[in-house]
């Protein structure tokens, strides 16, 4: 990223932002030295910290195929979709079925900008900025695209944005919201943080919570699986993201995969 062009939006530069640090750990160009840097607390006391961040994208991968080929999903929102990289939502769903259509949702202007540049390049695909802390004001947005028809079965994808709210945001009570929005048949994607490797989750919350990224809970198994409140759990459930249906991309080997978790609920 050119850290001379000047701002095209009111985006305080001199802070660390969440896409761009996620976009770092995953090899990409979109980041400034104070994204380096937040990656770097993480990576200090966790060398392997960019794997999680791996592992996640191919949980992501491997859900959005389920989604579309298993499933027969063919209307997604993507809250918290970060910056455009490799197998991006769309790519991986439009791949098995050019029709179906994908809301990009994020509260970063920065991935507003660049996900409309590269990725709402077709009347299939559609980018908006709002919070997931005011679910009931993005829904709003989402309808108001008039992309989506919300009365049919959807799914909606909460890939690594749940564990950047804090515990003050009600994530229970906003993952709640969204469930409840889910028609019948509809799904839910929820990747997160793990709580279970206790001494490593614990280092690497302090220093994503303190070490310039801000944000970054690692909750347990239990907390997560309430998430799924209500939802029929696919199969495997809820594990360890690399267990999920792992296929012949699945990262083997993880030196973090305690770190990381993920599911797919179905709302009967
Ligand atoms: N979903 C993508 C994936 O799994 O590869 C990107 C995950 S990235 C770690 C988290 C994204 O969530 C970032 O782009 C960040 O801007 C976004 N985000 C964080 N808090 C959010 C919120 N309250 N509402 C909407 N997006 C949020």
């Amino acid at each position: 990223m050119d850290e001379q062009s000047p701002a095209p939006f009111d985006v305080d530069f001199s802070r660390a932002s969440i896409a761009r640090v996620y976009d770092y750990l995953l090899g990409g160009k979109e980041h400034l030295e104070v994204d380096r840097r937040a990656a770097d607390a993480a990576r200090n006391v966790v060398p392997e910290v960019a794997q999680i961040a791996k592992d996640n994208r191919s949980f992501l991968r491997r859900g959005v195929k389920y989604l579309v080929r298993d499933a027969g999903i063919r209307q997604i929102v993507d809250v918290g979709s970060g910056l455009p990289g490799e197998d991006n939502v769309n790519e991986v769903a439009q791949a098995i079925d050019a029709r179906v259509r994908v809301a990009y949702v994020d509260n970063d202007p920065v991935v507003l900008a660049h996900a409309r540049a590269l990725l709402a390049t077709d009347e299939q695909t559609a980018v908006v900025t709002a919070d997931l802390r005011r679910p009931e004001s993005l829904f709003d947005k989402v309808t108001a695209l008039g992309l989506l028809d919300l009365d049919a079965p959807f799914a909606v994808l909460l890939s690594g944005v749940v564990h950047h709210l804090s515990d003050d945001d009600d994530p229970g009570g906003i993952v709640a919201f969204v469930r409840d929005r889910l028609s019948p048949g509809s799904y839910l994607l929820l990747s997160h943080f793990l709580y279970d490797d206790e001494s490593r989750a614990h280092a690497l919350e302090r220093a994503f919570l303190h070490g310039g990224l801000g944000s970054g809970r690692f909750r347990t198994w239990e907390e997560l699986r309430g998430y799924f409140n209500g939802l029929e759990l696919v199969e495997p459930g809820l594990v360890y993201a690399n267990d999920w249906r792992p296929d012949e991309f699945t990262p083997s080997g993880s030196p973090v995969h305690t770190l990381y978790a993920g599911g797919i609920g179905r709302k009967p």
